[in-house]
């Protein structure tokens, strides 16, 4: 017992065949095995061996260091997410250096960082050689700021990164956030501009983007839109310059318009036989009767056109409750959609997330107790689904069919098979990554990267 280390909660430990001579660990006694968070994970053969090569920020709180790691794997583990989803995770072996002595450890690789540790120690790594103390912190001393500049230098933009902008309007939104540092983490010179902050030259010869204090937004190799519905008009004309001043923008100003009308997206759709509830649109309460009957009668959705996150979709029981609600909407001067309720769904749909022609990920979002709508925002669930081939299929056309490079496409099981109920052109990201553990904003990145590599 006496030849044993004591460390605290946290200590600085060093994995130098990874090239990280210092890195702030978290030891977790309750974990079994030893994890780093690392991305751009890569697997590869050489010699006939399996290698990993993936990239860390080895100081915590800080995005823009990055270490490029190599690792022996020796094993592949399932991992529980904390969706509960098991996913299998490569182990690499590597020495740890603690305290002055130096053993080989097991550590899986997680895109995950635990409460900003990029290190998790955990029992195996400890076993006899370790005693914990809870209530100390850094038992092996501490390294400082300088001395961690010294070990990683810091790590400028890329001479070849791209300079990307993030058109939304709140820096804080997790999508926004993961966004620029997807960005940063490969290389690029990220920013973030708020829409409304935005003017333009729109003279032909001359087109250009101003932000608010004089500065102009020239030099910019790719914009992505995030505009929320109540900027469309404004967000769309900003992207639009944007365009015009031949900026890449991953998912352009088209599309977006047509996606934030819901009866011109599913127009759209349905030209190209992509399945949806039967659905109608009348312009008079004179044909409220035919349009009931139309889809299906009793019970059916009435949506309003403009609406998103389930405000606006009311549930009609009766044709009595239909009727008065459409009257109700129609006496405001609000474009309405009727549609047939897809009951067996039970409360449940389907989030895709298409990239560049891809499905990347899914989500079942199921409602809350007594409630048909689905939507995250009104109390909803989500957790992990397996989709089928026809699902994938129908996800894909359907941002094919709209236009969009990226798109939430929210799907609905039927009795009849999968039906589209809408299209999203600014899908969070926060859901989906945390319930798929995927780096979808690193997927958006690398989609604007290809299409500007195929652009020249
Ligand atoms: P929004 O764009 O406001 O989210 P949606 O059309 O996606 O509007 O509807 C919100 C939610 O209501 C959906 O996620 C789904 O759970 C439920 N829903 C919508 N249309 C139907 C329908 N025809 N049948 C059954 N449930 C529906």
């Amino acid at each position: 017992m006496e030849d044993k280390i004591v460390i605290g909660q946290e200590e600085w430990c060093g994995l130098e065949e990874l090239g990280l001579p210092a890195i702030k660990a978290r030891v977790d006694s309750g974990a079994k095995t030893s994890s780093l968070h690392a991305f751009n994970i890569h697997q590869f053969e050489e010699a006939g061996k399996r290698y990993v090569h993936f990239d860390i920020h080895p100081i915590q709180n800080d995005r823009k260091t990055i270490q490029s790691c190599r690792g022996l794997v020796v094993d592949k583990r399932n991992v529980k997410s904390s969706s509960g989803d098991k996913e299998r995770r490569p182990v690499i072996k590597t020495p740890i250096t603690l305290g002055g002595e130096t053993w080989d450890i097991e550590v899986t690789l997680t895109n995950r960082d635990t409460m900003g540790y990029r290190m998790l120690i955990g029992r195996e790594a400890m076993a006899n050689r370790v005693l914990i103390d809870p209530d100390r912190s850094f038992c092996l001393g501490t390294v400082s700021t300088d001395e961690l500049k010294q070990y990683y230098g810091t790590v400028r933009p890329k001479k070849d990164g791209l300079r990307i902008v993030v058109l939304a309007s709140n820096p804080e939104l997790y999508s926004n956030k993961r966004l620029i540092e997807a960005g940063e983490e490969r290389g690029h010179e990220m920013r973030f501009v708020n829409i409304s902050q935005c003017y333009m030259n729109i003279s032909s010869n001359n087109p250009e983007v101003h932000y608010r204090g004089g500065q102009l937004l020239d030099d910019v190799d790719a914009i992505i839109p995030r505009i929320k519905p109540a900027m469309t008009f404004y967000g769309c004309s900003v992207a639009r310059q944007f365009e015009s001043t031949g900026a890449y923008c991953l998912n352009d100003s088209v599309s977006i318009a047509r996606s934030r009308d819901k009866l011109r997206s599913l127009q759209m759709l349905s030209t190209k036989r992509v399945p949806m509830p039967t659905t109608g649109f009348a312009n008079s309460p004179m044909d409220t009767t035919d349009i009931i009957k139309m889809v299906g009668g009793t019970p059916l959705v009435i949506k309003l056109l403009e609406g998103t996150q389930g405000k606006g979709v009311v549930l009609a029981e009766t044709v009595k409750a239909a009727e008065s609600v459409i009257s109700a909407f129609k006496s405001l001067q609000a474009n309405i959609l009727v549609q047939e309720f897809i009951k067996e769904a039970d409360g449940k749909d389907i989030r895709c997330l298409v990239i560049d022609g891809k499905v990347v990920g899914s989500i079942q979002r199921e409602a809350a107790a007594g409630e048909f709508r689905a939507n995250l925002h009104l109390g909803g669930s989500a957790s992990p689904v397996k989709i089928t081939s026809a699902e994938r299929k129908i996800a894909v056309v359907a941002a094919k069919a709209v236009g969009l490079q990226v798109a939430g496409v929210d799907i609905i099981r039927s009795k009849s098979g999968p039906k589209v109920l809408e299209i999203n052109s600014s899908p969070g990201l926060e859901g989906i990554e945390s319930v798929t553990e995927k780096d979808i904003a690193g997927l958006m990145i690398e989609c604007i990267e290809r299409k500007l590599r195929e652009r020249t």
